[in-house]
């Protein structure tokens, strides 16, 4: 028998321990805010503005106009706000719950709780009241006609794409990218044991890095300012250049986990980006291609957000196409292929997700199964919030085949499917390949 501390509690000590408190430095969030539902596009700006496929969910400083149902809210004393997405899997009532509004519900809940694992639940997810109003870009009606991706998405697709990646590589990338494999770094042999302290994600950029310009692409480190007051906050992009550079298609994972080896969250998806930079590295693109490795995902999508805030800041976001968000792609005990291309129905992202049902059901080689959900619970959401589109690609954590290891620390290779992460990685290869190659 063992009497160790439930992992849970221990990450919980260890975040504190790590970030000194859960409360951001810079921007404390208010006590109190409206939280309305609405009909899409109806609100900005907002603190919070989650999505499921009919409505929003919108945390604001003021009344939504036309709100279909509104309520000011405070958060108990020494506590804090906490909007969560319910999934249909919730009791009448949480702890610390406030309001309900359709599929989502107003906890005040106190600052050491786990937003990733509310009521005990990994499917529901909590996410905290923004410290700062974001104003999103006007939403335009005739945008989806006119852009990128419908062009890429509606085209005749002359040369479908065959492309397998190789497990053997997807295997010993997340080995090493889990600290279950050393890895050597400008001749330096180490082991990234955990990807949450500063020196650890250090070394997991390096090594991305290496991995990357080996395949002939650019990569650079972008900083930006978190919202934490200490510790660095650094995205990781590689991007290879296309005919036309003033369009990107992205793809992202997150690189951060929360201080466990991180195999399936988020090793998994971080190496299926690679994966495909390297099926696609000999080939010309349309477009450029940009692969994304967010920071710091774990304490609130805070390096996608704010990556998001710079293309906006630098005019760069009009040349987005869209963004595929890589998302634990490595576990299905199932061995049914069972999967989620999630879009909840934002923007045009339905474009894109249609395209990934589209190959997995036209390639049946793939034993893949589409399973339909909705969550703003990844890097996708930040673009949702520009008004982008954006999918995520995942397991089927939905649909009752989430990996068990979730957040905990036996989330290792162990535990993974990688015949599944190979044909999941083979399903995005084709995808991006004919959106990309012409
Ligand atoms: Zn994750």
């Amino acid at each position: 028998m063992t009497t160790g501390l439930p992992w849970g509690l221990l990450a919980g000590l260890l975040s504190v321990t790590a970030l000194g408190s859960e409360v951001p430095q810079s921007a404390p969030q208010p006590r109190s805010a409206h939280f309305s539902l609405t009909n899409k596009g109806a609100a900005s700006p907002f603190y919070n503005r989650l999505a499921n496929n009919k409505y929003w969910f919108v945390a604001s400083d003021a009344p939504v106009d036309g709100a279909l149902a509104s309520q000011k809210l405070s958060a108990r004393s020494g506590e804090r706000l906490v909007l969560v997405e319910l999934h249909g899997v919730a009791p009448a009532r949480l702890p610390g719950e406030l309001a309900r509004m359709d599929d989502f519900a107003v906890l005040s809940e106190p600052y050491n709780e786990d937003l990733h694992m509310i009521n005990g639940q990994a499917v529901l997810f909590g996410e905290e009241l923004g410290a700062k109003l974001r104003t999103a870009p006007a939403a335009t009606g005739e945008r989806s006609l006119r852009s990128p991706l419908h062009d890429l998405t509606s085209r005749v697709v002359t040369h479908l794409s065959t492309l397998n990646v190789e497990r053997d590589f997807l295997e010993s990338r997340v080995r090493q990218l889990s600290g279950d494999l050393p890895v050597t770094i400008a001749g330096r042999r180490l082991t990234i044991t955990e990807r949450r302290q500063d020196d650890h994600k250090a070394n997991a950029r390096a090594y991305l890095r290496q991995e990357y310009e080996a395949l002939g692409f650019t990569v650079t480190e972008k900083a930006y300012r978190g919202g934490w007051g200490f510790g660095t906050h650094v995205n990781f992009v590689a991007e290879k250049t296309g005919a036309d550079p003033s369009r990107f298609l992205l793809i992202s994972s997150h690189l951060d986990s929360v201080g466990n080896a991180g195999a399936d969250d988020n090793g998994a998806g971080t190496i299926s980006a690679l994966a495909v930079a390297k099926a696609l590295k000999d080939q010309e693109l349309r477009y450029s291609l940009r692969i994304l490795a967010f920071d710091e995902e774990e304490i609130g999508m805070v390096g996608s957000a704010a990556y998001a805030q710079q293309l906006q800041d630098e005019g760069q976001l009009d040349g987005l196409i869209g963004d595929i968000n890589m998302e634990m792609t490595g576990y299905n005990s199932a061995n049914d292929g069972a999967f989620h291309i999630i879009d909840c129905n934002e923007n045009t992202s339905a474009e894109l997700s249609k395209k990934f049902r589209e190959v997995a059901e036209r390639d049946q080689d793939l034993r893949l199964r589409f399973v339909s959900a909705c969550t703003n619970r990844s890097d996708h959401a930040s673009f949702w919030r520009f008004d982008k589109p954006a999918v995520v690609l995942s397991q089927n954590f939905f649909g009752g085949d989430g990996n068990p290891c979730y957040h905990k620390k036996c989330d290792k290779v162990d535990r993974m499917n990688f015949d599944y992460m190979t044909r999941m990685t083979s399903l995005l290869a084709r995808v991006t390949q004919e959106l990309l190659v012409p």
